[in-house]
């Protein structure tokens, strides 16, 4: 994808990348700086790995020519070859430092995040036989991803420093816990990973925390509309997306994505108000027959506006003699 001369005066190429989810292609991205910067790898592939290859031989680099491997999240589709691209170039990792235990035992704590996700299912009313069928899709799609070893800690606030520009470090959870944002602050340029994407809103996916408590749910929405309201705050002109176009008005595209989860919020209160449901029931009301593998991601959207609706003190969650959460209205 050719970028906007904001981007590529700024030795920025985009390298989209083969994944297997519905998302499609991701985008990675040359930073043409010193020390040599990746931004996002790709999935744990061949094909990935290949298609890297030839993305930046096209930019006349190679992957042992990487120096710095940046991750802009913990999705699989975005570190899942950074492991292999800093063996075989020897680069730094930067990281989030939050997500540094988590991202060196990859496969133990994917395996802990889908039992947390499983409970979740459970308790709001997904049938075993899909939480079953869910169990054997998530094992599946773990060695898209794979560990890496984190060597440059990252903090909220920080300053990643390359010999021709600077990078804000601003971590922007609800996506993922893990969600960073790198700000060019003098070119009014950012490269948000999956905090905005332009053609779908982001699923607020609800993740066991970072730090392994998992007591209470995470109100994944909720944590997003917050980080979405921090970055409206922000100077930009452009901000380079891990899918999909570049987004060119942030704060159009952020405006726009509170409206949407408003108007969701209503509509959900509404059938909650007709009677009691459970998030699963809420899910099939308003998406009619969901695919398994999109069972997860629904219920998470669900759960976001019930969240809302919850902190407004508009619905309250009951649970059943079932052991299964109900949601009515106050
Ligand atoms: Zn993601």
């Amino acid at each position: 994808m050719q970028l906007p001369p904001l981007a590529a005066d700024a030795g920025i190429r985009c390298l989209p990348i083969p994944t297997p989810f519905a998302v499609g292609r991701v985008n990675c991205y040359l930073i043409e700086d010193e020390p040599l910067t990746l931004l996002d790898t790709g999935p744990n592939s061949g094909k990935a790995l290949d298609e890297l290859e030839q993305a930046l031989a096209a930019h006349g680099r190679r992957v042992e020519d990487i120096e710095l491997v940046v991750i802009s999240h913990q999705h699989m589709d975005h570190l899942g070859l950074a492991g292999i691209v800093a063996r075989r170039s020897g680069a730094e990792v930067a990281a989030l430092e939050a997500l540094a235990p988590w991202a060196a035992s990859y496969g133990q704590n994917m395996a802990s995040d889908d039992a947390f996700a499983e409970a979740i299912m459970a308790r709001h009313g997904i049938p075993e036989d899909v939480r079953h069928a869910l169990r054997a899709v998530a094992g599946g799609f773990r060695a898209w991803g794979a560990p890496v070893t984190v060597t440059r800690m990252l903090n909220d606030g920080d300053e990643l420093v390359l010999r021709d520009r600077r990078l804000r470090v601003l971590h922007r959870p609800g996506h993922s816990p893990s969600d960073t944002v790198f700000v060019d602050e003098e070119r009014r340029l950012a490269l948000g990973g999956d905090h905005l994407i332009k053609h779908i809103s982001s699923n607020p996916l609800i993740a066991r925390p970072l730090d392994g408590d998992s007591v209470r749910r995470p109100q994944a929405l909720v944590t997003y509309l917050d980080s979405m309201a921090r970055t409206r705050e922000l100077d930009l002109d452009l901000v380079l997306a891990g899918h999909g176009e570049p987004v060119d008005d942030h704060r159009a595209l952020i405006d726009e994505r509170f409206r949407l989860h408003a108007r969701r919020a209503d509509k959900i209160h509404a059938l909650i108000a007709e009677q009691p449901r459970t998030a699963y029931e809420l899910a099939h009301d308003m998406w009619g027959n969901i695919a398994v593998t999109q069972a997860y991601l629904t219920l998470s959207e669900v759960l976001g506006h019930t969240d809302l609706l919850l902190n407004d003190g508009r619905v309250r969650e009951v649970e059943g003699d079932d052991g299964v959460f109900r949601f009515e209205a106050t």
